[in-house]
């Protein structure tokens, strides 16, 4: 496994799309593979023996994993075909995400990507609820039947679940997908299903906390949680459209304001506090040679460090860092992943750079001032 940005893990590449796992997943096959073992079987099942109980759970826990695999690459196959850069896939806590930023080119391929997912996991969940059929009338092992059962449950629970009508459900995208088609106006087709979208967390927050009153405690609780991640993925939704709308393709370049600040290495960190960090109140300074050659960068984290009656003595190429590829982009890089970079607070600022050279360097800030005035003069 390598390591990929943030909290996931690439696990392998299918069909050209990395499939990638995020660590919080950990606790959701835990979670599955337990509820399925003491609870979810014997109860369904009875007369397998505490052994077999825990692999039923154990495959049941996979299986739910490659649903989830298989329900995003649906949509990650139609956007593909319709030229969206779907790249890859992500398995995270509360399911999965086929990951891109860019909203489809009109109504139909909205439509057409959100609806494969769920209409996938609704076929499969039919063929193992077929099987069982089979299954049940040739006598096959009660082990195998509880399986059968749990994947055939599990994928229309799935299907169902994803049509809900409100961002960032699939349902969502269909909603937004035929107001959008209806009226030709994609900001309030997105308004209206984000609404849908925090309507539905409010009514999934509710339901859990009922379940708990009930005395069904752990699913409740995890109804609570999805209700409320939900409700933060709907605003997310919303801010995204927001910004996707507000940038479109542009490249971070655009937004750089020349010329930028930048400083020399052969000067002391007694000059970079006083000229520099004092002076335009940035966090981090790119450093450079006479001719814009890009040699590294400080910052704020970095001088705080260093005792101040040393300041006088120390020069910056002395105490420099190198820029790594998440502080330093491309100027060509487009503003949306710019942004997602400076998700991090390490990152409120990050150095541009064309062919070695200094661009600029532009904050979390800049980027949300653009924004407010493209959104003013609108
Ligand atoms: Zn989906």
């Amino acid at each position: 496994m390598k390591k990929t940005a943030e909290t996931s893990f690439y696990l392998f590449k299918f069909l050209g799309f990395e499939i990638k796992i995020d660590w919080s997943c950990i606790f959701l096959a835990i979670f599955v593979t337990w509820t399925l073992a003491i609870d979810f079987f014997p109860r369904h099942f009875p007369n397998c023996s505490m052994h077999t109980y825990w692999l039923m759970g154990l495959i049941g826990a996979v299986g739910l994993f490659l649903s989830i695999v298989c329900h995003e690459l649906c949509h990650s196959i139609v956007g593909r075909y319709y030229g969206m850069p779907f790249k890859s896939i992500i398995i995270f806590i509360f399911g999965g995400m086929a990951e891109t930023k860019e909203i489809p080119p009109s109504p139909k391929v909205e439509f057409l990507i959100s609806f494969a997912g769920p209409l996938f996991s609704l076929i499969l969940g039919l063929f193992f609820k077929l099987l069982l059929l089979f299954a049940t009338n040739n006598n096959w092992p009660a082990s195998l039947n509880g399986i059968l059962f749990y994947f055939g449950m599990i994928n229309i629970v799935l299907g169902i679940f994803n049509l809900m009508p409100g961002l960032p459900l699939d349902g969502g995208r269909i909603l937004r997908a035929i107001l959008w088609w209806w009226k030709n106006d994609l900001k309030w087709a997105t308004t209206v299903a984000c609404q849908g979208g925090i309507g539905l967390s409010f009514a999934m927050i509710f339901f859990g906390f009922l379940l708990i009153v009930q005395t069904i405690v752990i699913g409740g609780i995890w109804i609570v949680l999805l209700g409320f991640f939900m409700l933060n993925s709907a605003k997310i939704c919303y801010k995204d459209f927001i910004i996707q709308e507000s940038f479109g393709n542009d490249s971070i370049k655009k937004y750089i304001k020349t010329p930028s600040i930048s400083l020399h290495s052969d000067i002391t960190v007694q000059a970079l506090a006083d000229d520099y960090f004092q002076k335009y109140y940035h966090k981090i300074y790119p450093v450079t040679e006479e001719d814009g050659t890009l040699l590294g960068y400080v910052s704020l984290d970095e001088i705080k460090q260093i005792p101040k009656e040393k300041w006088p003595l120390i020069l910056v190429r002395n105490m420099m860092l190198e820029c790594s590829e998440d502080i330093l982009i491309d100027g060509d890089t487009k503003v949306i992943d710019v942004l997602h970079m400076m998700r991090f607070p390490r990152n409120n600022r990050i150095i541009v750079a064309e062919h070695g050279k200094l661009y600029g360097t532009i904050s979390f800030q800049d980027l949300m001032d653009a924004i407010f005035i493209k959104l003013s003069l609108k």
